[in-house]
């Protein structure tokens, strides 16, 4: 498998470029790597590796160009951000249909071995996480749909287009559903920033500011489990060679917490208490979300297990550098 071309997509990216690093670490020679924006604003960019920038793989012709005789192909191109970004933003995000679909088509007639498809935990049924209690949703619990407006239902679809390739198509594919997936490199401002890496950067901007008060969206009562980045890579990885998970399945941890517990976690690596100020008109999604683990459990022997506190730990440490540092975010990525 070495030596088999391996195309990343949304490679200028959180979890793309995190990949691609990953592939150069353990030896991979054949790397393609693709993103819309132009190199020079991608969050890694791997010597050695095929980078393309500039790529917009909503078109069919660019699709083709980047599969070109690849092996494997993993998709995590989309228009996304965190819920400040998806709830204001649908039209967008169901848009990245685009980039599923010709990806798919150009895969197909490239007769490309095997294709990873990144969706979601926002594909659930909204009616199962109404309560913060909520127990760990089942890969089942995706229908019937209502999952996220926008967003979610871009995910569902593609979901079941890869599907229906594999089917009628013959091409082999694979679908994770991510649940919050953070770590270093990843975005933590400008908007798009997820719910671990925006309360770091508040905590850190209180500490040097010293106003000591943060800005909680919501009750802060809402649930969810956050995976780090490393987990990811690993079960991403099993998940694309595995033989037998020709379904959809979640990929995330299921240490379920609240965002006032997140905060918790996060004051207690900067040494420092706030005083919370809760915005109850913010976008917050919905009240509980966790992964169950039992399938990955039984098709893997396997499930994302790096504590909370120390994936935070490390992801506190790379953004407080940044913000000391007083740089963009792109300044950041380009020092690093
Ligand atoms: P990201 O925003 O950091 O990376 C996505 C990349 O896709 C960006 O670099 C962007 O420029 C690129 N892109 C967007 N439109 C494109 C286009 N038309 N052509 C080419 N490239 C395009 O996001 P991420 O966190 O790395 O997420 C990767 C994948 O995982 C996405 O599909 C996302 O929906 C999915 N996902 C992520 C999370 C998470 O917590 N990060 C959770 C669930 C699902």
């Amino acid at each position: 498998m070495r030596d088999e071309l391996v195309v990343v997509t949304g490679a200028g990216g959180f979890i793309g470029g995190a990949l691609v690093a990953n592939f150069r670490r353990r030896g991979f020679e054949r790397i393609r790597a693709v993103d819309i924006k132009p190199l020079e604003r991608w969050y890694q960019r791997l010597d050695g590796a095929e980078n393309i920038g500039s790529l917009d793989l909503k078109e069919l012709p660019a699709c083709r160009r980047a599969v070109k005789d690849a092996d494997w192909v993993y998709n995590l191109a989309a228009d996304m951000g965190g819920m400040g970004f998806i709830e204001n933003n649908r039209a967008l995000c169901m848009l990245s249909v685009l980039i599923n679909t010709h990806l798919l088509e150009a895969a197909r007639e490239a007769g490309v071995a095997r294709f990873f498809y990144s969706s979601s935990a926002c594909v659930y049924n909204h009616d199962k996480q109404t309560d913060p209690a909520v127990t760990g949703l089942k890969e089942e619990d995706a229908y019937p749909a209502m999952p996220e407006d926008g967003y979610g239902w871009e995910k569902l679809f593609s979901e079941r287009m890869c599907r229906h390739f594999s089917e009628d198509f013959g091409l082999t594919t694979r679908v994770v559903r991510y649940h919050n997936v953070y770590g270093p490199l990843g975005t933590y401002d400008g908007g798009r920033e997820k719910a671990p890496a925006a309360i770091c950067r508040k905590v850190i901007a209180a500490k040097l500011s010293r106003n000591h008060e943060i800005e909680i969206w919501g009750s802060g009562n809402q649930t969810r489990s956050f995976m780090y980045i490393d987990d990811c890579l690993k079960g991403s990885q099993e998940i694309m060679r595995s033989e037998s998970i020709t379904f959809p399945i979640n990929l995330g941890s299921s240490e379920k917490v609240s965002i006032n517990r997140l905060v918790d976690v996060v004051e207690e690596i900067a040494g420092i208490k706030l005083k919370r100020k809760y915005n109850l008109d913010a976008p917050k999604g919905v009240n509980g979300r966790n992964s169950d683990n039992t399938l990955i459990q039984k098709m893997l022997g396997w499930e994302p297990s790096i504590p909370l506190k120390t994936g935070l730990e490390r992801t506190y440490a790379w953004i407080y550098d940044q913000i000391k540092s007083g740089d963009s975010m792109l300044a950041a990525v380009n020092r690093w």
